[in-house]
């Protein structure tokens, strides 16, 4: 059995030209692995390509190239089993306005060949704070109710794997904490979650790896701690006195000559002292005549990873 909830090797997708819009490649070419038991964050700015990973794997949009599986079954050879290991939380709110929860619940748990003795629709939506709107039109449903009926929508065959993407998008802070505390709580009996979102203090709060995709290819994929320490990493903007044609070797530290003619050197100030990195420029034979830092920002790293190219 693999130990790996999702699996993608080589996955690309290029969505046809359609009327004036061009074919545009969504994916390029992305190998990816979730292991199980994980909360993991797909993170990625608008455009990137998360729906379109997370949509292939669930069944609902046809990839162009690659293998992927869910929780060991290949999508192609067994889009059945496949399918029956996922549930998705889609990023749009499409809910038919006139079936109530009950309704809705019982006729998704009928496309997926739940037997009606083995249906769980009370207690999902007492678990997602819905069960006083089981009979109410889903019309009348707030935002993050919504949001609510569709995560307990896509838990009705009771899917290994959870998958949420931009479910935070419109829901307000307090629903926010309701949901995450929910979903920790799946996870907690063993549910992998995977979550996409371009939120980074989203991800750095839930997920314990997060893979950070671009343009439809991975640039990052790490435990959460290792992305920020990275994060941790200041930077010191020099400008040295004479342009300099190359950056100097300062032992270790690493740096880097920028087009402005300054010097990055990056430095983790754990280890050490911003007296310390001067000095060893100075040590290089460079004479500072101003300087400057750059902070430990939290979007630091993913605006570094996910920069134009
Ligand atoms: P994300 O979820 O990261 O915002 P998407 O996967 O939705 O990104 O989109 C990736 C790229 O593919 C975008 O350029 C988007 O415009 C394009 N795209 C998404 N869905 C379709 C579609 N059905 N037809 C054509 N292009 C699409
Ligand atoms: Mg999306």
């Amino acid at each position: 059995m693999s130990e790996f909830a999702l699996r993608a090797q080589g996955l690309k997708k290029t969505y046809k030209a359609a009327g004036n819009a061009p074919a545009k490649q969504a994916l390029k070419g992305i190998d990816l692995n979730v292991p199980r038991g994980s909360i993991f964050g797909l993170l990625g700015p608008n455009g990137a390509g998360k729906s379109t990973f997370i949509n292939i794997l669930a069944g609902m949009v046809m990839k162009t190239e690659g293998t992927a599986s869910v929780w060991g079954f290949d999508i192609d050879e067994n889009p059945r089993q496949s399918r029956a290991s996922i549930g998705i939380v889609p990023q749009e709110l499409s809910i038919d306005p006139f079936f109530t929860p009950g309704e809705i619940m019982e006729f998704q748990a009928g496309m997926y060949g739940v037997p009606k003795s083995e249906r769980r629709t009370l207690d999902i939506l007492k678990a997602v704070g819905l069960d006083d709107k089981i009979n109410a039109y889903a019309r009348t449903l707030s935002g993050g109710m919504r949001r609510r009926l569709l995560v307990a929508k896509a838990l009705v065959h009771n899917p290994p794997v959870l998958i949420l993407d931009e479910p935070t998008a419109g829901v307000d802070i307090e629903l926010r904490r309701q949901l995450w505390d929910y979903v920790l709580e799946l996870n907690a009996q063993g549910v992998t979650i995977v979550l996409t979102t371009h939120y980074l203090e989203e991800a750095e709060e839930l997920c314990d790896t997060i893979a950070i995709i671009d343009q439809g290819g991975l640039v990052a994929c790490d435990s959460t701690q290792n992305l920020l320490s990275q994060i941790d990493n200041k930077t010191l903007l020099i400008r040295p006195s004479a342009s300099l044609t190359a950056a100097p070797d300062l032992g270790g530290i690493a740096c880097q000559l920028r087009e402005d003619g300054r010097l990055a050197v990056q430095y983790n100030p754990g280890d050490m002292h911003a007296g310390a990195v001067i000095g060893a420029v100075q040590g290089a034979g460079i004479e500072i005549v101003d300087l400057d830092t750059q902070g430990a920002e939290l979007e630091t790293v993913f605006m570094k990873l996910t920069r134009q190219k």
